[in-house]
């Protein structure tokens, strides 16, 4: 659905161009700003080229994309110096001369003058304007931004400088492309889940999000994973922020209803953030007690403002000794291991005990490289829960990869038992 069949713009190419974009030193971080913003008004991005301070090449990445898109949006090369060549190949392209604009000089004079300042004249070249472009103007620094429309493409070129193109898209672009686009807008909802891998979830949820597609208005579903946590992203795009509201809230009940207990939260909140929400709900403490993890699990609560509410002390009890010094019986340890659900189990209720709350959560793990047995290898990791006036929930799980990532995944592991523990549990009180 192009614009050339009458619907408003609906695709874009973004170009970036700097030759520096183009090394191992500088990333173009400018078209992700602008495919949020262009995706908020339901104008996808169909292509991204970064391009040098060359003519020919910019031009052919120019000409490629004025082909393939309702929207061009060009970031960088509009500075003063010679390598800042996209007004000239822009208006090469076009066929057009560029005109200097005496309003333009002016400005550019004054800004140097106001710090004292002489305009070098190199700053002209910011004046020159490909003739039939719309001046943007640029309250942050020397070089103004152009709009232009050639052959049903609008062709809007903005400075590479982030803190000059972010204001100047915010007022004086995204709402014309928001009116052209017919005041479409894509709205978005995150289910986060824990404790299955990309393609169970995938499995589960197949089966829902491929209908959702095809029905109108129509949701897509991307799956996202990341380390101990897979989300899935559902949008749709539409002029009626009502109905968009309407179908992503049946679709998110349809597909958490599958998914089942493995959902951590649908509003995009965080596991720690969900796990604290629910001990302040039960006005509930915990202490933690930390082999393998060092203190992730307590520094990971302990991120979301307000924890001091629900979290109580935590330990690092890395050698044997310190786990003894809390309470942990030097037998358990020989008979078991330090990596062992006894010892995990005995971390836990000896760290909930000291501290005299509800909930004891601790991990022992071997994150690697060193420490492994063949009964217990690398990422070997032991989770336990204890809670006043409940059993203990005890685990054992393998967790893949280096010791970093072992770390994490524990530290994720044990916060989800703690959820699925306040889930389930009848209230402890306190
Ligand atoms: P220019 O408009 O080409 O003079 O850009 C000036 C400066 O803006 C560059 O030196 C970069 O530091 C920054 N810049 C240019 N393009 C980008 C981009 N796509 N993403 C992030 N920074 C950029
Ligand atoms: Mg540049």
């Amino acid at each position: 659905m192009t614009e050339r069949r009458g619907s408003g713009p609906s695709s874009a190419v973004i170009v970036a161009v700097g030759s520096e974009l183009l090394t191992p030193h500088k990333t173009d971080t400018n078209s992700l700003f602008i495919t949020d913003r262009l995706n908020g008004v339901g104008i996808d991005i169909v292509q991204k080229l970064v391009a040098g301070d060359e003519p020919r090449g910019l031009a052919s990445a120019l000409r490629y994309a004025m082909t393939a898109a309702d929207v061009v949006i060009v970031t960088g090369g509009l500075g003063p110096t010679a390598d800042d060549v996209t007004r000239d190949v822009v208006a090469d392209l076009l066929g057009v001369p560029l005109d200097e604009s005496a309003d333009i000089v002016t400005r550019i004079r004054a800004r140097f003058e106001a710090r004292g300042l002489e305009m070098p004249e190199i700053n002209r070249r910011q004046a020159a304007i490909p003739r039939g472009a719309e001046v943007l103007p640029n309250p942050a620094g020397t070089a103004p931004g152009l709009w232009l429309t050639a052959g049903g493409c609008r062709l809007v070129l903005l400075p590479g400088p982030p803190r000059e193109l972010r204001p100047m898209f915010d007022r004086l672009v995204a709402d014309r492309l928001a009116a052209a686009a017919g005041g479409r807008r894509v709205q978005r909802r995150t289910i986060r889940t824990t404790g299955r891998t990309e393609s169970h979830i995938d499995e589960l949820a197949r089966p829902i999000y491929g209908p959702l597609a095809a029905r109108q208005p129509s949701v897509s579903t991307t799956i996202l994973a990341s380390l101990g946590q897979i989300d899935l992203h559902l949008s749709t795009v539409g002029a009626d922020p009502a109905e968009g509201g309407r179908v992503l809230d049946a679709a998110v009940e349809e597909l958490a209803g599958v998914l089942g207990s493995c959902v951590v939260s649908t509003d995009g909140r965080t596991l720690p953030e969900v796990v604290g929400e629910l001990l302040r709900r039960r006005e509930a403490r915990v202490a933690v007690a930390e082999s393998c993890t060092g203190g992730l699990i307590a520094s990971r609560l302990t991120d979301v403002p307000g924890s001091s509410a629900y979290v109580h002390a935590g330990w690092v009890l890395y050698s044997n000794q310190a786990k003894v010094a809390l309470g942990v019986a030097p037998g358990l340890i020989e008979a078991h291991g330090a990596v062992s659900e006894a010892v995990a189990e005995a971390m836990a209720e000896a760290a909930r005990v000291a501290a005299d709350v509800d909930f004891g959560l601790a991990v022992t793990g071997i994150a690697g490289p060193g420490g492994a047995t063949p009964e217990k290898p690398v990422g070997t990791v032991c989770l336990a829960l204890a809670a006043r006036g409940a059993p203990p929930r005890v685990r054992r799980v393998q967790l893949p990869g280096d010791r970093e990532r072992v770390k994490f995944q524990a530290s994720q592991a044990a916060l989800d038992l703690l959820r699925r523990a306040l889930l389930r549990a009848p209230s402890t009180g306190s």
